[in-house]
């Protein structure tokens, strides 16, 4: 009778919200562990309280998702190597830029028999080229790692309106079962494909095309030049992953972690947001200030998306293939003004 123990790494806005969907499933579920573990970054609150203590003593996370129980089986831990350690099915999601360290401190610290999945936005580039955060979990840790993307704005799966999300996957479709039995309820459908770079490379570069629609929406141009943008973006999502991985399906972009993420991030995301403020201030306040004035301690993951890939498209000599991608990230660091994002991007006439 073994059951499989579960911990989460991370515990913001979209890591509180996976802990409460998985919860509801630990208890249900007699194949795994009731007890869920969450590794808690942990930081005094302004009542002097430990936000761990805090979110154990309320069973809620009263900095990033305030309102909501996370289920009676969530258990925060402030101690990361203590959080893995009896844990054989990690699931990773903090804002890609810790992850790195995180991997560091987790060097033979874990269990050997674990898998992991990987539910973070984002990619790292290092001398190599771009390294995807699922790579890194795997190289660092030497464990299998799926992806779970999708249109999951998690406020909204917080308050359990019916959403869809997308597991990526290499080989072993056993696995990836099981991780869609982990995430499934009733209002959160899960679908498999054997697609793990195209799924964590759609998550990843639709926050860099969000930026592009909050700049459309700062500047009030309107439904239709922001689904002209959208409609670039995706083209440059899908040329780009193509790129790097000839194995990306087609198919993937149809699925929850493609169009639908698009569409629901350029509708309602974070990234959007603090890019509207961004073109509405002229681009004089930089989004660093604006990510902290706005979020409340929530990290955006386009800006530093959008550097990464710039870096991979300079260092490839690709610049001018992705003009969306390109200005964007040009438009962030003050090269270019916001206005620049229809000017700049596709505007030939083309013959298709
Ligand atoms: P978040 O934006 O709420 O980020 C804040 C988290 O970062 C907090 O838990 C904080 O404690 C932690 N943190 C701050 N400094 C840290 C440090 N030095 N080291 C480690 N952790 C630190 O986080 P989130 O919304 O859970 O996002 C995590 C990932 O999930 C991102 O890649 C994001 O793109 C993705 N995602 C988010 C949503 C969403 O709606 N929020 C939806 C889907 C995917
Ligand atoms: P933001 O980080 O822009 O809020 O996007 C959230 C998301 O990834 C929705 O799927």
């Amino acid at each position: 009778n073994y059951e499989s123990k579960v911990t989460i790494v991370g515990s913001g806005n979209w890591g509180s919200v996976a802990s409460k969907l998985i919860a509801s499933n630990t208890l249900r579920l007699s194949s795994f562990h009731d007890e869920v573990r969450m590794w808690v970054y942990e930081e005094i609150l302004p009542s002097g309280e430990k936000l761990t203590d805090v979110i154990n003593s309320t069973n809620e996370n009263v900095k990033y998702l305030p309102g909501i129980k996370l289920g009676k089986n969530v258990v925060a831990d402030p101690d990361l190597e203590n959080a893995v350690k009896d844990a054989n099915m990690l699931v990773f999601v903090t804002p890609h830029q810790f992850m790195e360290g995180i991997c560091r401190k987790l060097v033979g610290k874990i269990n050997g028999d674990v898998q992991a999945i990987s539910l973070i936005k984002g990619m790292e580039v290092k001398m190599e080229g771009p390294c995807m955060i699922s790579s890194l979990i795997s190289e660092q840790l030497g464990i299998n790692c799926c992806v779970l993307m999708g249109a999951n704005i998690a406020n909204e799966i917080a308050v359990e309106k019916f959403s869809e999300a997308t597991v990526g996957y290499r080989e072993n479709r056993e696995i990836a079962e099981k991780w869609v039995q982990l995430f499934s309820t009733s209002y959160f459908l899960v679908t498999a494909v054997q697609d793990v770079e195209g799924v964590e490379l759609c998550g990843t570069l639709k926050n860099v095309v969000a930026l592009a629609a909050g700049f459309v929406d700062g500047l009030e141009m309107g439904n239709n030049t922001k689904a002209a943008i959208m409609r670039i973006g995706l083209r440059e999502m899908k040329a780009f992953s193509k790129l790097l991985f000839s194995s990306v399906k087609d198919t993937t972009f149809f699925e929850s972690c493609g169009v639908a993420d698009l569409i629901t991030t350029c509708l309602g995301g974070r990234n959007r947001k603090v890019a509207e403020a961004f073109a509405k201030n002229g681009g004089k306040r930089s989004f660093d200030e604006l990510e902290a004035e706005m979020l409340q301690g929530q990290k955006l993951q386009g800006v530093s998306t959008a550097r990464e890939v710039y870096e991979v498209l300079g260092h490839r000599g690709w610049l001018e293939l992705f003009p969306l991608f390109a200005t964007v990230h040009e438009i962030c660091i003050g090269r270019l003004p916001p206005s620049a994002i229809v000017e700049h991007s596709e505007r030939k006439p083309r013959f298709e």
